[in-house]
């Protein structure tokens, strides 16, 4: 251990790998991005390698950058509790050269048994089947998860979150996110959870464009936000405004039957969605142009290759970057996934090997910034201190995949921030869940718990 580490880092907690799972279930910590998925779950398993997604690869955010810079004691603190949860050997954060200033900050506080690993700057790097590959050469197969080659995958605030359930006994009450695009004042910043989406637009100064439209998350995988009141949550990673007539946004309103219709009559087999598919150049099976083809003859299409769909992990690659016409072999696999979910069926294909073109091949990112016409409102979005707390926040009970949090409080209770106010539901896939604000509970309903200031 080099003498900046000793100095620098505070000792761990002498916890128990039990006590840290049963700290992160009660804490709420989960992952921060896509679904929530419960951290306390991947706590659990024996790993060899344990992995710090911090590519932050999605264009306009700029959440995890800047918060390694901020919160860099409590990432590797993070870190080293989920190493001793996991029995894992070694540790590794991936990141990009453009973090210089996280790089700087965090290489005098490395352990002897973690190290950087400096990410190209492709798209998509932070899809965690590519981290994996990126970072360590090893290959997820498909439909299967990163424990069965010995990794686990965690994302810098859900580790941040858990060095500070353990040290400091605070649980998740707050969600940092950026507010990019269209916008007067783009920022990053640390919100309760429960504040609506609308009231964080207008402490940032109100929209720039007289139709705006909104995206919830990154350009490439984010959802359109048709209600601005929806309340942040766990899972908020950023919320982008555009016109309503840009390309991002006329994409996602398109309708099923259009992408549909448009699969059957214009795709012209070219297979460049297969070409550039990332999954598909690790060794997966999965090749788009074969399942746009089969939207047309799908009785006559091979059976693996219409379960492959549910391998696929909804990057976008094939929609806003390969295809030359306009089509979406992602929206056509989000249509089949739903299918064979349906009919409970999986995919049992086995890894192939990897494309030789396959580290080429990825999307640079300041390509994808001009294909996707995102300078206009490409902001840099500082880390800013929120100086306001909202009046009422609307908390759902579930922000993570499982099942609903349980209330214990009751209208009319006082609480404080901090305060759990629903417990995970017993013998379920669930976590704690906590006041983001003090105040009073106005309201409980099946889906949240609302709190009011006083
Ligand atoms: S969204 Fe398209 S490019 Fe991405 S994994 Fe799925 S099929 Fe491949
Ligand atoms: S890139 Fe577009 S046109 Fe080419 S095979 Fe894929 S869906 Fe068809």
């Amino acid at each position: 251990m080099n003498l900046a580490t000793q100095i620098r880092l505070p000792e761990l907690k002498n916890v128990s790998p039990e006590q840290i799972v049963a700290t992160a279930r009660q804490s709420g910590v989960v992952g921060a991005g896509g679904a929530g998925f419960p951290t306390y779950v991947k706590l659990q398993s024996k790993a060899e390698i344990f992995l710090v997604n911090a590519a932050e690869c999605e264009p306009m955010l700029k959440v995890d950058q800047q918060l390694m810079v901020t919160e860099a004691q409590a990432l590797i603190q993070g870190l080293r509790y989920g190493m001793q949860a996991t029995g894992a050997k070694e540790g590794i954060i991936a990141l990009k050269e453009k973090y210089r200033q996280a790089i700087a900050t965090l290489t005098p506080l490395l352990p002897e048994n973690v190290r950087l690993h400096i990410l190209p700057d492709v798209y998509p790097a932070g899809d965690e089947v590519i981290t994996i590959w990126l970072a360590t050469g090893r290959r997820v197969p498909p439909a299967q998860l990163p424990i069965t080659i010995g990794v686990v995958v965690n994302n810098v605030q859900s580790l941040i979150n858990l060095a500070k359930a353990i040290d400091e006994q605070h649980p998740v009450t707050h969600r940092t996110l950026t507010i990019n695009g269209a916008i007067q004042r783009p920022m990053t910043l640390s919100v309760p959870l429960g504040t609506k989406i609308s009231e964080l637009i207008e402490y940032a100064g109100g929209c720039t464009v007289a139709n705006p439209a909104f995206i919830n998350g990154g350009p490439m995988m984010g959802k359109y936000l048709a209600d601005i009141d929806t309340p942040v949550t766990k899972t908020t990673g950023g919320i982008l405004v555009f016109p309503d007539d840009h390309l991002l946004i006329k994409r996602r309103l398109r309708s099923n039957e259009q992408i549909l219709a448009m699969a059957k009559t214009v795709c012209e087999q070219c297979r460049l969605c297969t070409d550039l598919c990332p999954r598909h150049l690790i060794g997966h099976e999965l090749s788009p142009h074969l399942l746009v083809k089969s939207m047309g003859y799908k009785q006559f299409a091979k059976p693996s290759t219409l379960l492959s769909a549910l391998t696929c992990s909804e990057c976008s690659v094939c929609e806003s970057y390969a295809c030359p016409v306009e089509i979406s072999p992602m929206r056509i696999n989000q249509m089949l996934k739903a299918e064979l979910r349906a009919a409970n069926v999986r995919y049992e294909g086995e890894i192939e090997p990897q494309d030789p073109m396959a580290e080429h091949r990825m999307v640079p990112i300041s390509r994808l910034i001009s294909r996707l016409n995102l300078q206009p409102y490409y902001q840099e979005a500082p880390l800013t201190e929120l100086s306001w707390t909202p009046e009422r926040v609307d908390i759902p009970l579930q922000q993570h995949i499982g099942a609903p949090s349980v209330p214990v409080v009751h209208t009319g209770d006082q609480v404080r921030v901090g305060d759990c106010i629903a417990e995970p539901a017993s013998d379920a896939l669930s976590v704690g869940l906590h006041a983001s604000i003090t105040g009073t509970v106005t309201d409980i309903t099946n889906h949240a718990i609302t709190l009011c200031r006083g």
